[in-house]
């Protein structure tokens, strides 16, 4: 059986301006097998707790010079961020307004001073297993919203992801009067590829076909799969010029090398078509995906394994239409 690596200890900050309480704090929480980290004042705290690597769990006394426990909880429940921080406040006051007060300002728990060491290490334990259930939320949320944008396929963003993209990169164009281009790529005789050599394979080379297609695209370019072979780029600030560059190092990514498959080599392509618009005043995305579909159709008229072009002005269809034909 394999060893599990050695958890990491958790990091603990310890907030506590008297010197005697803190050593003791510190004692125990190296005892438990947490990493102890110290402030002795409320500033010190909120600066810890803010930092990037921010310890998860913190014990903050209430009364503290500079800033207070319970203002560094209420700092801290207001920035929100992620992880979740645990935080548990210590102090003398019994009144049961404070303990609501503590609360209310977002501490987790509460502990009396003078405290029991035990029930503070029990405490902490279930203050553990809270963050490891936040942890445990967040990773499925985050696999959630994983599943609900992408293609589980070549794990490109989805149709509707892509669409979203392009919707809001066309509402940004027509704020900022900036370019804005759309590539649509379809992979030629694929019908063919299926009916040679089967599904499997036709699913390991649109897998391929989008990893490469990834590995030329610009970070903040929208790449997601529109359907079956069918695949759009978002290209933000691309003009017609620049959009039909692009489309050729994704015609050439495709075309330049042969695909392995089965333990063979199978050469593919695909054709592209562009859609642009220099200052998309009034951009319909319909208008850029229509444009594009037609540059597309007139790429396969025209031989395939080629980019083609949409005239970069003309939101006439029927003119588009015959300036491709
Ligand atoms: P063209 O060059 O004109 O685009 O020819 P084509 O054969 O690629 O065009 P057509 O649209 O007729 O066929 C697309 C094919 O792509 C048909 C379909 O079986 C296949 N296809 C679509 N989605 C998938 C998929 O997820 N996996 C596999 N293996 N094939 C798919
Ligand atoms: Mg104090
Ligand atoms: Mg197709
Ligand atoms: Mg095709």
């Amino acid at each position: 059986m394999p060893i599990p690596a050695p958890e990491r200890p958790m990091r603990v900050l310890a907030a506590e301006d008297n010197p005697v309480v803190q050593s003791m704090l510190c004692n125990m929480l190296t005892k438990w097998g947490y990493d102890a980290l110290t402030a002795r004042d409320g500033n010190e705290a909120w600066r810890l707790l803010q930092a990037e690597d921010a310890p998860r769990m913190a014990i903050l006394d209430w009364m503290m010079p500079g800033m207070d426990g319970v203002e560094v909880c209420r700092r801290v429940r207001s920035a929100g961020r992620e992880p979740y921080q645990y935080i548990l406040l210590l102090t003398a006051r019994t009144e049961s307004q404070d303990l609501i007060d503590g609360m209310d300002a977002g501490a987790d728990d509460y502990l009396t001073k003078p405290f029991n060491a035990h029930e503070l290490r029990v405490r902490l334990r279930a203050g553990r297993r809270i963050l490891d259930l936040q942890e445990e939320l967040v990773l499925a949320r985050e696999a959630l919203r994983e599943q609900a944008t992408h293609d589980g396929m070549t794990g490109l963003l989805n149709r509707t992801a892509v669409l979203e993209a392009l919707h809001n990169e066309a509402d940004r164009a027509n704020r900022e009067g900036s370019p804005l281009s759309l590539l649509i790529a379809d992979f030629d005789h694929f019908k063919a590829v299926n009916d040679t050599h089967g599904h499997l394979a036709g699913d390991a080379v649109l897998r391929e076909g989008a990893r490469r297609m990834k590995s030329v695209v610009r970070r903040y370019d929208a790449l997601g799969r529109y359907g079956g072979e069918e695949f759009l780029v978002v290209l933000p600030g691309c003009d017609s010029t620049a959009a039909q560059a692009q489309a050729g190092r994704l015609r050439e990514a495709i075309a330049a090398e042969p695909f392995s498959i089965d333990g063979g080599s199978l050469r593919v392509t695909c054709s592209v078509g562009v859609s642009s618009r220099a200052n998309p005043a009034i951009t319909q995305v319909n208008d850029l995906i229509r444009e594009a579909d037609l540059a597309l159709y007139a790429a396969k008229r025209r031989g395939r394994n080629r980019v083609e072009a949409c005239a970069p002005q003309s939101l006439d269809l029927a003119e588009s239409e015959a300036i491709l034909i």
